[in-house]
């Protein structure tokens, strides 16, 4: 579904990154690994080396331009376009709003919503010029109804949102999609980090009945990538269960 196409995913080592990664290779893209440290980096690349030339990996500052836009440069370079972005890289907290201090809630913002904004203008920068592509950027459920501790994270994802929506409009004319993905609670080291009392409580409430794989989320990933969704565009497609906590 992608042969002949470039995809840089960001946080794309482990978790749903990684699993996006695999399903791009898998569907015939070249994939750039883009992490926050070479030797992460250089790690997830060792594991896809059956896919040979079609992977490299980048570790750019995502709050930096300078750093993304030649990092992104690169990848244009060595595979000859650059035409998928994944915003995945993405980080959580549940402390309370009495103990959240302001340098936890820039850390979020700065990762989950300014890295967003950095990687996508560096992105549609060189797919304008090309002629077009595809932004995909990660949201939550928590973007809907928030969440009662952690008050940093839902708000970056409404955020994520409302950049997913604004950017759409105004990078059609450039023949630029952008979208988002919003996954419920799916079984990776962030949701690890949750209390197992609080994933049973939400696992009991999904009306599948099961928290989501990464694979669950990297098909979203691959359709909203493909032409299959040429005319979709300002999306938040929730990929949950039909969950609603
Ligand atoms: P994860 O913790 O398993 O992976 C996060 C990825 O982001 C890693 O590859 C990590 O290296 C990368 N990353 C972290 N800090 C970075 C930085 N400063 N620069 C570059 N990369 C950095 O998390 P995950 O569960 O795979 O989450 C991926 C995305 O999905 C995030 O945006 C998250 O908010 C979102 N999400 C996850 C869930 C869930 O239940 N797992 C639910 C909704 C949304």
């Amino acid at each position: 579904m992608l042969t002949g196409k470039t995809a840089i995913v960001t946080g794309g080592t482990r978790g749903i990154g990684l699993a996006i990664v695999k399903k791009y290779l898998e569907n015939g893209a070249n994939v750039a690994v883009a992490g926050s440290r070479q030797e992460t980096v250089e790690k997830a690349v060792a594991q896809l080396a059956e896919y040979g030339d079609r992977v490299m990996g980048i570790w750019p500052d995502l709050c930096v331009p300078q750093e993304v836009a030649e990092a992104f440069a690169s990848v244009k370079e060595k595979f000859g376009s650059m035409d998928i972005l994944a915003n995945n890289a993405g980080i959580s907290s549940r402390t309370g709003l009495y103990d959240y201090t302001v340098e936890e809630f820039s850390k979020i913002m700065d990762l989950n919503v300014k890295a967003v904004f950095v990687c996508s203008q560096a992105a549609a920068r060189i797919m304008k010029e090309q002629g077009g592509g595809v932004i995909i950027n990660t949201s939550s459920m928590v973007s809907l109804y928030g969440q009662p501790s952690g008050c940093g994270y839902p708000t970056s994802k409404f955020a994520v949102n409302g950049l997913t929506k604004s950017l759409a409009r105004e990078l059609a004319k450039d023949h630029i999609r952008v979208n988002a993905v919003a996954p419920g609670v799916t079984r990776t080291d962030m949701m690890a980090a949750l209390p197992q009392e609080l994933v049973d409580r939400i696992s009991a409430g999904i009306p599948l009945g099961r928290v989501g794989e990464p694979l669950d989320i990297a098909n979203a990933y691959l359709y909203l990538a493909s032409d299959l969704a040429s005319y979709v565009t300002g999306d938040i497609l929730h990929v949950d269960g039909a969950a609603m906590t």
